[in-house]
Formats: structure tokens, sequence, C-alpha cells
């Protein structure tokens, strides 16, 4: 027992006392107890004096036409892309479908009241694909089609998602999920001739990109070290193979890189050794076996195994490269096959004279493309503008203006979206709970969607249904697909991912320690970057270190050592689970750690945080590691997944197990086409 200011402790509870002030004053110099904006919303959620209210107006509630659901988006306040604290699946818009998963749900939905509305088409999610699904009906159809969209979000777009800030004077837009016009694969047709629709000139991009703005003030990719993995923090200059921002700032492989790499970085000596000898070394690790037969070696073993017991480095290593692909596969080295490593050009592989044409069973990832490199655009809030663009095509008075570059400051008015006077509607905060056929489905004339709004629930018919939303929640809302069909869409596990926004008052530590991207295997996110210079239709964005910037933050929640599908699944109850303070504590402490050096002090800088937490994020791409098919060949789950049935078709970049904006726009066309042919 311990005495302490008269009072007396246990030796336990004298621990745990020293422990909280420590913690305390740690929260205390990372700024945890600074009202930024997400004190005001936190959790995405308005705190007032004991209630939780949104944003807007609960009164908006009763704003709904007679007889049909609430329409929160006729508040005046209603304006989603403002929003801070925890954004993406944000509270409140995944209740109705999880009480559906656990089958709870009917229990005390009570009956649907019935709208009396009846559509051409309703669509279920209005991200890309169903926005996509929209415009090729009123194509195929004319221009009269009545067609309700519906998304259980606060705001359109689905994964196409913007951030707004605003600081001082200074006006900062951040994308919240899709990060450019890109794709593995060249854009087919149909998928270039919306972008082309929709009047996105991609080959104008240069004008548009200050591709010289970080170079020209010493910056630079780097990596850094955390203490807890690698024994030591330090921020060291980078290699072009651990990425980091756009081509133009990620560090040169020259001589002097190296001898800096090798001097600062805290990891052992053997390491530095292997690390040259694997970049540089031309070995060939199974001699007298052809290029097939090494490929067929490379598909069925994970690059970290590669490493480990083929070119046999170092563990230090190996947790270097640990988290290289996260950003495209959401998954650590441990669960990337060693084919896929060479396709996306990391070392070890030269002395194998492997022949350059693409392996059986190479992710599509991994398959380089000259053509599909040179169709990039990235807007300042990423794909968010083409889903805006969609919005403008479909209902004008949503989205003011005229062209794609005027977009980008175009303030969306969120009442017109659902209006009787307009043919096409998008009625958000609705999560569609059953979609079935009224009678057989091989002879119905009508189907019915159920949603829940509000905590109730409502029905309206239409002639067609086309699901645009994620494939696993399918099998739960129409229960009348064959049992085949369902398992093949519940297989369409989505890669859980954090996209974070942090908007700070200056940039002058990442000028001063020369790191415009940071790559960060160990920590919590394990990439971060200052935002890509664009400035565009009258958006300018942040030039001088003094100015206010959106750092971008990236995280894939990882379990390593188990199957793809089982670390998605994990990751994504990781994602619901941990709360926004735990976040904002990580982040704050990460960006405390990399840049203190260079003079940040997270108390002072950071002016707001939004987290887009995505639990179902990209599509699942299939994996010669875990996906025998895929190695092997035969049918692929989606093919079976995207089946047409009656008058219900179904779309999604989940019916292509293919994780960009491109195939939610190919698998939209394909869905109208199966419903209009008749
Ligand atoms: C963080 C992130 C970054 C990405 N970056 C890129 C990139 O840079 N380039 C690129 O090309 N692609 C990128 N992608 C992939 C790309 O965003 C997607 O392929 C594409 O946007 C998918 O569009 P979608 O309409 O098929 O699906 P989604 O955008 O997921 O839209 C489906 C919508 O359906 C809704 N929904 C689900 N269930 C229901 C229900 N029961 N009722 C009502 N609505 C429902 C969902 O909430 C969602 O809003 C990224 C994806 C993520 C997650």
């Amino acid at each position: 027992m311990f005495a302490l200011g008269g009072k007396d402790f246990r030796r336990e509870s004298f621990v745990e006392f020293a422990e909280e002030i420590v913690h305390d004053s740690r929260d205390r110099e990372l700024g945890m107890h600074r009202k930024i904006t997400r004190r005001d919303f936190l959790n995405g959620i308005a705190m007032t004096a004991g209630a939780a209210l949104m944003p807007w107006d609960l009164s908006a509630a009763g704003l709904g036409e007679e007889g049909q659901s609430p329409s929160l988006e006729k508040s005046p306040n209603y304006y989603p892309p403002a929003l801070t604290g925890m954004r993406g699946s944000h509270p409140g818009s995944f209740d109705a479908a999880h009480s559906l998963r656990d089958g709870t749900f009917w229990d005390a939905a009570g009956k649907p009241k019935d709208t009396g509305e009846t559509y051409d088409l309703i669509i279920v999610g209005g991200g890309i694909s169903g926005l996509s699904a929209a415009h090729f009906y009123r194509k195929a159809t004319g221009g009269k089609a009545r067609i309700l969209i519906l998304d259980n979000h606060d705001d359109f777009g689905g994964h196409a998602k913007r951030n707004e800030f605003r600081v001082n004077n200074a006006f900062r837009v951040g994308y919240g999920g899709t990060y450019a016009i890109e794709s593995p694969a060249p854009y087919s047709a149909i998928a270039k001739g919306v972008i082309q629709e929709l009047g996105i000139d991609v080959p104008s991009y240069s004008q548009y990109l200050d591709g010289k703005l970080y170079r020209s003030l010493g910056m630079r990719s780097s990596i850094f070290f955390d203490k807890e993995t690698f024994g030591a923090d330090r921020l060291v200059v980078s290699l072009p193979t651990f990425g980091g921002g756009e081509k133009e700032y990620i560090a040169s492989d020259n001589p002097e890189v190296w001898k800096q790499l090798q001097a600062e970085a805290p990891i052992a000596e053997q390491a530095k050794r292997d690390l040259e000898r694997l970049h540089h070394e031309q070995v060939d690790y199974f001699p007298g076996q052809s290029s097939e037969e090494k490929k067929a070696k490379l598909a069925r073993m994970s690059y970290a195994v590669f490493l480990k017991d083929i070119v046999k480095v170092h563990e230090d290593v190996i947790k270097l490269y640990q988290a290289v692909l996260q950003p495209t596969f959401g998954l650590g080295i441990d669960a990337i096959s060693a084919q896929d490593g060479w396709g996306e050009d990391l070392p070890g592989f030269k002395g194998l004279s492997l022949d350059p044409t693409p392996g059986k069973g190479m992710n599509r990832d991994a398959i380089p493309n000259e053509e599909a490199d040179k169709y990039f655009f990235h807007f300042p809030d990423g794909n968010a503008t083409i889903a805006r663009l969609l919005v403008r095509k479909l209902i004008p008075d949503a989205i003011p203006g005229e062209y794609p570059s005027d977009v980008v400051l175009a303030k969306a008015n969120y009442a017109k979206l659902d209006d009787s006077g307009s043919p096409v509607r998008i009625r958000l905060n609705s999560t569609a709970v059953r979609v079935n056929h009224l009678g057989d489905a091989a002879s119905a004339k009508e189907v019915e969607v159920t949603y829940a709004c509000g905590g109730k629930i409502y029905s309206a018919k239409a002639k067609n249904s086309i699901l645009a939303c994620w494939h696993v929640v399918i099998p739960y809302i129409c229960e009348e697909l064959p049992d085949k069909q369902k398992e093949a869409l519940a297989s369409a596990q989505k890669v859980p991912l954090l996209y974070t926004n942090v908007l700070l008052g200056n940039w002058t530590s990442f000028q001063k320690l020369g790191a415009n991207a940071v790559y960060a295997p160990g920590c919590y996110h394990t990439r971060f970057n200052l935002d890509h210079p664009v400035s565009i239709g009258g958006y300018q964005c942040a030039r001088k270190p003094e100015e206010p910037i959106v750092v971008h933050m990236m995280k894939t929640p990882c379990h390593p050592g188990r199957p793809a599908r089982v670390q998605h699944s994990m990751g994504r109850m990781e994602l619901y689970t941990t709360t926004f303070e735990t976040m904002e504590r990580n982040i704050r402490d990460q960006l405390a750690r990399t840049l203190g050096p260079g003079g940040f002090d997270p108390a002072r800088d950071i002016a707001a945080i939004t987290v887009n937490r995505w639990p179902h994020g990209y599509a699942y791409e299939y994996n010669s590691l875990f996906d025998s098919f895929w190695l092997e060949g035969g049918e692929t789950p989606c093919e079976v997944a995207r089946q047409p049935h009656g008058r219900i078709a179904i779309a999604n970049a989940d019916a292509g197990a293919y994780a960009y904006t491109d195939e939610a726009i190919n698998q939209a066309y394909r869905a109208v086409g199966e419903i209009t042919k008749s």
C-alpha cells in the first residue's frame, strides 16, 4: 500500500492511476482536448446537451410529401459533404441492413406503408453503378422514364464521396473514397463513352495538375520506421519500390538515395545487405524451369514466402514490404501472390527471366497496361465529380452549372433530389429491405421494393428493379433468388478501408522534413500524403506551406496470416467497432511522431478530421492463393451472382469482381440491357 497526497493506494490501483496521468498528459499533448469540428459532429452526429441530433433539424423528418417517407434532405441545413467526424459508412446508415443480416429486422418492422408510387425502374444503390444505370435506362427508353434510386447513406455517390472543409478564408475539398479515373485495364468503350458524355477530357489532366510543386519545394516520398516495429521512430528517404503519391514525387533509385537509406534506416545490418541484394542481384531461384513453370510456382506462394524462403532475406525486409501493396489489394504481402508481386514490379524477379505475358491466375490489378496507365484524371474530390455530373444529368436542378470544371465548386441542392416533379428521384437515408416480384418471377408485371427510412418501412412499385448495391446484401433483401446465386452473391466479400482526411492549418513541417508522402508499414495508417495539387474551375489547391491543406491518410485493417476473405471480414468488424476517439488518437499520435521533428504540433495544427470508414470497400478481386477457380479456370462466382431474375437485374462493381469505377459503369450497362431487351 502507498500513501500519496494523503490517499492510500493499493499497488495495482497506483499503477493504474499513474498510467492514467501519463495517458491524460499524452492526450493533452496530442490535442485530444482541442475543439475541432469533430467535437461538434462526433461520429457524424451533432452532440448537444445530452441529446444526439443529426446536424440538420430533426423536424425535417416531417418534410416528406403526403403519405410518403420522411425527407431529411429537404431540411435547409442538409449538406453532408461538409460533415466531419465519422463519415463513409456513417452511424445510422447500416442499422437496418445489419438487423436484416441478424434476422431481427422483421420482428419490429411492422407493416410497410404503401407510398402509392409506381415507377418504370427502382434502383437500389446510389453509387456510380446505380446512377449510371439510371442514365443508361433513360437513354434506352427515352427521357420520360420514371426512376427512383434508393440509397442507405445520407449522400449519393456510393464510394465516390466528397469531404469539404472551411478554415479561415480557405475552402478545401478532399476525396472521401474513389480517388481517380484510373483502372489497371483500359476503360471499355461504354465506360469511356460515359466519361466523354459527362464532358470530362481525360487527356487534358496535366493542365490542372501542378506536377512540379512538391519537388520544387525539395520534397519527396519517405518511409517512417516506427519504434514498435523497427526499434526506433525515424523518417528516412524512400525508394520508388515503396511508392508514395504520384510518380512525380517518388524518390529516385540512385546511389545517393540508397546511401542515405542504408545510413539512416533503423533495421539490422543484415537486412540492409539483403535489401541491396534483393534489388540489385540477378539470381535464377528456379534454374532449369520454364517461364510458365516458374510463374505457376509464384502464383501459389505469397510474396512474403518468396522473400523469406526463396530470396532468404532478413525479417526486417519483410516487415518493410508488408504494407507496400495495401492501397491496391487491401492486403499485406502475406496474402498477395509472388506472381502478382512480379506484376506489380516488386524486386527479386530480375534473374528469373520471366516472359512478360501475364501468368495464369494473375490478379487483374497486377497486369501492367500502358494504355490504361495513361488514362488518368484526379478531381479534388476524386470520382465524386463523376457521381455529381451524373446527378446533374439526371436531375439538373440538384447540381447547378454546365461544365465538368464548374462542378468542383457547385453546391448540390439536396432538397431537389427527391422531387415529385422530377422523372428521376434519389431517395437518401433509405435502405431497401425487400425486393420481390408481385407474383411469379417469370410472369409478374411488377416488382415491389420495400425500404426502411426514419425507423419506419415503406413500399413502392416498379416495372423493373436493378440491384446496384453490394452483393453481400442481396441475399437478405431478395430472398426469391436461387440458392446457388445467393451463395455466389454472399462470397463477394468487400475489402475494408479507411480513407482519412485531416485538415491542417499549414504544412511547414512537411516542407522542413522534405517529405510530401510517407509510407509507414508499421503504423495505424500505412500511408499518408499531402493533397494532390490540382486546381480546376475556380478551385485552387494549396501552393504555399503556410496555407491550409488536406492530408490524406489510408489504412486497410489486415490480419496477416489468414486467408484473404477472413482478413477482410475481421477487418470489417474492426472498423465497425473502433470508436472515432481511438482513431483520432491514432491519427494525432502518428502525425506527431512522424512530423514532430519538423515542428508539427497536433494540438495546434490539426483543424478538422474526417474519417471515411468503408467496412464494405473495394469489390473483392480473385486471388490465386485462395480462389482455385481463378488459378485453375472455371466459372467465377460473379458470373453466377449477376444473373438476371425475372424483372430484377444485378449491377455494381461486385458483378465484375473488379474494384474500379469503369466496372461499376460496365455492369450498369449490362444490367440495363437485360431488362430492356424484350
Ligand atoms: C476507398 C475507395 C477508394 C477507391 N478508389 C478508386 C479509384 O481511385 N478509382 C476507381 O476507379 N475505383 C476506386 N474505387 C472503387 C470504386 O469506388 C468502385 O468500384 C465504384 O465506385 C463502385 O460503385 P458501385 O456503384 O458499384 O458501388 P458503391 O459505390 O458501393 O455503391 C453502392 C451503393 O449501394 C448502397 N446500398 C447497399 N445496400 C443497400 C440497400 N439495401 N439499400 C439501399 N442502398 C444500398 C451502398 O451503401 C452504396 O452507397 C475505390 C473504392 C473505395 C472503397
